[in-house]
């Protein structure tokens, strides 16, 4: 058993937990951290041990859990690694990612089998064996592998991985292996004073389990003065350049600028005992320039169900930041119901937008208001963005009020339509599992979806070929119905143009009209392909059109 999960000496592993509460922000201080050691040279790579019991995030609410972030490789995950890839060249997949509930599963499935010879099946040494293989995975490849900890140092879930962890340094040795903790110093305005207790007492919380932090990354609202970091160092047994200010700053894309200044890279090699060059930052700069400085401004309507909750439409949002870098402009979201649309007048609602975006989404709620966006979008010539099921209403809205089919549907909403121009393919060939995969209507949530990379193929002449400008491109899906083939003559014979299909032409991939500014649906979800230094193209014509309506 030990000799499965020897190491192999050849990568650096960084591990980041956070106290005191959630939502510091340690998924970007991981990713910044990637970027800067990226900067340096060094080759990279990301995974994110979530605590909570779900097998993975596919099925979680994005009320409660943010946006479903998928890979290349097809795996459903946690949002932070939309983060990681975003900041880096890193490609993460299936590995990248693990949950209690996936590791657990490992070990029951393996207990099932009779595996463990009749042993006593307990969380030390099976279930920590099991996570330390998950993070062995990562090992020998890359240079360094940044790992975070979801959850907040305390929590019962979260136990298993910090004792993982925490036998993993004694595996590999000190210089392989360092502890970062994102924590929070409050400033307490009536006071005028920053406070470090809640800070020494999540440290003291990571030490009862063994850990001693040899980075500390203090979130606050302004710089700390050397008397702080020196009082922080004090009661946490952490040298005092070892206390890293992780300022409040307008734009994510200022993190790594920002630790930077505060040595937070030199410190970690330092640690790790690796030399490198010092890092190329000007890729950064200039991105942070680019977005301090926008010359234009554009509105864009978002007609979404999560209206309240942006975390649900996290990589759409920075894709829209992207496009706008792109372009130098400020891109202004507003979240507009897409049940307030069904009984309220779209023209108010979308009044002053300069841009109208249908993102992905499930089930039933505000499908009706989000066809009349886009009938909207497609009558008034405002520049319109369909992703996914936005581009499945597209399609219904087309077929509805251009064709007159007025019970054209998705078969998601409706079976009796005799017009399902959106229907649920019952077998397709999944070219990444070389099989050919079955469902119907009484399929199993989980595992029905086309998910992960497929091809591409832009028709000439259309908004898709002027975007790519190539004739390929790999997009990632999250779906489980399709544009139905059997009405894709009258479609094309009546204006809406199929300008992406899969290199066999049986999936339709992008459709367009024409005389319009720009009016686009894709089936793929290209936001989570869109990187700050090479904004996706879709996002960049979309905000491109959208410019040119405001200057209307
Ligand atoms: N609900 C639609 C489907 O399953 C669209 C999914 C999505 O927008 N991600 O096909």
């Amino acid at each position: 058993m030990k000799k499965e999960i020897r190491p192999t000496n050849k990568t650096k592993f960084i591990f980041i937990t956070g106290g005191v509460l959630s939502s510091l922000g340690k998924g970007l201080a991981a990713a910044a951290i990637g970027a800067l050691l990226e900067s340096r040279g060094l080759s990279i790579t990301f995974q994110k041990l979530d605590p909570y019991i779900n097998v993975d995030p596919g099925t979680m609410n994005p009320f409660q859990h943010g946006e479903v972030y998928v890979t290349d490789d097809g795996a459903e995950t946690d949002l932070d690694l939309g983060h990681y890839e975003r900041y880096t060249s890193a490609v993460l997949g299936q590995k990248n990612n693990y949950t209690s509930g996936r590791i657990y599963h490992t070990v029951i499935t393996k207990e099932r089998r009779g595996e463990y010879l009749g042993g006593t099946v307990q969380v030390i040494p099976h279930v920590t064996d099991e996570i330390k293989k998950a993070i062995l995975q990562l090992d020998g490849d890359y240079d360094v592998a940044i790992i975070e900890i979801g959850g907040t140092i305390g929590d019962i879930e979260g136990l298993p991985f910090i004792e993982a962890i925490r036998q993993f340094r004694l595996d590999v040795g000190k210089e392989n292996s360092i502890f970062i903790h994102v924590t929070w110093v409050p400033f307490i305005k009536t006071a005028c004073e920053f406070k470090t207790k809640p800070t020494q007492h999540s440290v003291k919380e990571l030490l009862a389990i063994g850990i001693q932090p040899d980075i500390l990354l203090c979130r606050t609202e302004k710089q700390l003065t050397r008397e702080l970091k020196e009082k922080i160092s004090l009661f946490c047994n952490v040298p005092t350049d070892a206390v890293i200010t992780a300022q409040d700053v307008k734009s994510i894309y200022e993190v790594p600028l920002c630790f930077n200044r505060e040595g937070l890279d030199d410190k970690i090699l330092k640690l790790l005992n690796v030399w490198t060059g010092s890092p190329k930052l000007e890729a950064w700069q200039e991105l942070v320039y680019r977005i301090q400085h926008p010359t234009s401004k554009v509105i864009i309507a978002i007609i979404g169900k999560y209206v309240d909750l942006t975390e649900s439409y996290k990589s759409l949002h920075e894709a829209l930041v992207h496009g706008g870098v792109a372009n130098d402009a400020h891109v202004e979201l507003r979240y507009v119901s897409a049940e307030d649309l069904e009984n309220q007048d779209a023209e108010t609602l979308l009044a002053g937008c300069h841009g109208i975006l249908v993102p992905g989404g499930f089930g039933q709620r505000g499908v009706e208001g989000k066809v009349r966006a886009i009938n909207y979008a497609r009558e008034k010539k405002v520049p319109f963005f369909g992703i996914c099921l936005g581009m499945q209403l597209a399609v219904v809205e087309y077929a509805r009020n251009v064709l007159g089919w007025k019970d054209a549907d998705s078969n998601e909403f409706s079976l009796e339509t005799a017009h399902p121009v959106i229907y649920l393919m019952k077998e397709w060939f999944d070219y990444r599992t070389n099989k050919l995969q079955v469902r119907d209507e009484t399929s199993e949530m989980g595992g029905t979806l086309r998910l992960g990379a497929y091809p591409c193929r832009m028709i000439k002449d259309t908004f898709a070929w002027e975007a790519y400008g190539k004739e390929e491109a790999l997009e990632r899906h999250r779906h489980r119905y399709e544009f139905n083939p059997k009405f894709r003559e009258e479609l094309e014979a009546k204006g809406l143009v199929i300008s992406g299909v899969s290199p066999d032409n049986t999936l339709v991939e992008i459709v367009e009209i024409k005389d319009h500014p720009w009016y686009l649906g894709c089936q793929f979800h290209p936001e989570f392909k869109s990187r700050p230094m090479a904004p996706h193209p879709l996002f960049r014509e979309f905000i491109k059109a959208a410019l040119g309506h405001s200057s209307k």
